[in-house]
Parts: C-alpha cells; sequence; structure tokens
C-alpha cells in the first residue's frame, strides 16, 4: 500500500483541499472560499485533522511567492495585491501545524503539473499551461518540473502591443495597467464592455480583441520558452470561440515563421489545447509535487 499525499490550492477566490494518490483515487476533498489568511490556514489544518494521514503534502499557492528552499522567506506570498495576504507564510505554517514535509508553490505550476502527469500535458517534455480567468498566469515545465529562474515566472504581467485607437481601455492592473492581465483577464473584459463577460453575445466585437491580446501573449511564451504543447484554461478560455479563435490568431500573428506543423492550422489544434483536469488540475498538481518531495527527499535528491 503506496503512501497518501495531501494537496492544497489556494486560490485567488476558492481554496481546494485534498488526500489521495491521483484522479481516481481521492480519499477526502473540500473546497471553501479563501479567506483572511488565518482563517484559511486554520481550515486547511482542520480538514487534515479529519483526514487521513498523509506522507506530504503540496501547496499550489497564488502568487507571487518565495520558491527558494533556503530562503528565510521561502513558502511566504510576497508583494500580492489581495487584501491580507502580504508577506504570509502558508507554507510553514502548515509544515508546523501538520508536521510533515511541505512542497510549495504556484497554484499555476501546481496545475501545470497535474496536468502534465494525468491531463491534456501528457508526454510533453516542456510544457505551458497558462489560466486565463481574474487573472493571467502560466506554469512552465521542463519534463515534467517547475521552471522557476530568478523567481519565478510571470507571464501575466508581460506587454503586449496594443492599439489604443481599437482599445482605449487603460487596463486594470493595480501595478501596471495595460500589461498583458491589465487588458486580457476577466475583469479587464466586463470593465471595458461595461458588462460581465458572460452575458456578452458571441459575435460581440469583445472576443476578437480578446483573442489578439491573447494570442499575442501566448505567441510570446512560444517564441520565448518553445513549448512542446500549449494548455489554456480558465474562465475566459472556457467562452465557446474563444479556443477557436487564439488557434487561428496564433498562427497567423506567427506568418508561417516556424517550420513544425504544430504551430499551422494543420495540428494547432493538438498544440493549443484545453486542459483534462477541470477544477482538480491544481490539487491533483499539489499531491503530485508532495510525492516529488518525499521521494526527492528520501534519495537525498532534494
Ligand atoms: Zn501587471
Amino acid at each position: 500500500m503506496s503512501e497518501l499525499y495531501g494537496g492544497v490550492e489556494t486560490g485567488g477566490t476558492w481554496c481546494v483541499c485534498a488526500v489521495g494518490r491521483g484522479p481516481g483515487e481521492m480519499h477526502a476533498r473540500d473546497q471553501f472560499r479563501t479567506a483572511e489568511p488565518h482563517e484559511t490556514i486554520e481550515r486547511i489544518a482542520a480538514f487534515f485533522a479529519g483526514a487521513p494521514d498523509v506522507a506530504a503534502i503540496g501547496i499550489g499557492s497564488f502568487g507571487p511567492v518565495d520558491l527558494v528552499p533556503d530562503s528565510p522567506t521561502w513558502g511566504h506570498v510576497t508583494t500580492t495585491p489581495k487584501p491580507g495576504w502580504q508577506h504570509v507564510g502558508i507554507g510553514p505554517a502548515l509544515r508546523e501545524r501538520l508536521g510533515v514535509p511541505v512542497a510549495f508553490d504556484l497554484d499555476v505550476t501546481a496545475a501545470a503539473v497535474g496536468e502534465h502527469r494525468w491531463g491534456a500535458g501528457q508526454g510533453a517534455g516542456s510544457l505551458c499551461y497558462l489560466t486565463v480567468g481574474t487573472g493571467i498566469g502560466a506554469g512552465l515545465l521542463i519534463d515534467g518540473v517547475p521552471r522557476h529562474g530568478l523567481v519565478h515566472p510571470e507571464v501575466g504581467h508581460m506587454r503586449v502591443d496594443r492599439d489604443r485607437e481599437r482599445d482605449p481601455f487603460d487596463g486594470c492592473c493595480p501595478v501596471h495597467g495595460d500589461c498583458w492581465e491589465g487588458l486580457a483577464n476577466g475583469p479587464a473584459i466586463a470593465a471595458r464592455w461595461d458588462r460581465d463577460p458572460e452575458d456578452l453575445p458571441d459575435d460581440h466585437p469583445a472576443w476578437a480583441l480578446e483573442a489578439d491580446y491573447l494570442a499575442a501573449g501566448i505567441l510570446n511564451i512560444v517564441l520565448v520558452f518553445s513549448p512542446e504543447r500549449v494548455i489554456v484554461g480558465g474562465g475566459v478560455l472556457e467562452h465557446p470561440p474563444m479556443l477557436g479563435l487564439v488557434r487561428h490568431r496564433v498562427v497567423e500573428l506567427l506568418g508561417g515563421y516556424l517550420d513544425t506543423p504544430f504551430l499551422h492550422d494543420e495540428e494547432i489544434d493538438s498544440y493549443l489545447v484545453a486542459p483534462a483536469l477541470g477544477d482538480d488540475a491544481g490539487v491533483l498538481g499539489a499531491i503530485a509535487l508532495a510525492e516529488r518531495t518525499l521521494i526527492e527527499g528520501r534519495t537525498g535528491r532534494a
């Protein structure tokens, strides 16, 4: 009987906790709104106190976060605009409360790991998992391992080309205004058109503009990181025409420059794909991170 692992996804809106080994083996699961830090950490600890024992837990948190293993603020949420959550040490707090090894990463990176292990990213040597909802974020993996670098990738805050005559909207990023996220996240669509995006009909010009912005950012990721597959999810991309529009626009913007069938009309549908694990990608990825941490710790490769 192999070990059980715990997974925690602390998203900007929802917090998901689970115990298991993978998609077919979830032994407990709970989901609640992400409240202020103390209440949220207590609720996570209470979930694990009432669940089967776990050998390690993985946490996928909204960011930015500190991922440097020997940093005094490892496992902390750092400069987030989310009220009350600046410089909160969720990783150390749960490690202390639960007394087991803790793996810690961004929520989107955990989702990327989950999709790579069990979902739409299986078999991809390099993978980008992009989510577009209340924010824009991406997890980047090489051989299934998160790519961190100096801090961690923050693709949502890159700059993309914009035409102020076509789109005079100033953008809604509280730090940068019209960065990619500020122009193209769900709240930007709602603010620009003064309507809930779900109420916008499929032929509304909002969607063509949105597809142009998303394709511009995705093309930048493709050109810089050269992923073998790109998974695109989140509420904005679940709107029916979006995935097709974005695929078409990515091919168009690239202009045939790269000599691979995946970036042409014939195979773009198998390159730029929807997620397969739904709302559980993050928490499953957190479980996979927990398992890896334990294995690496035991073999001295941590
Ligand atoms: Zn920004």
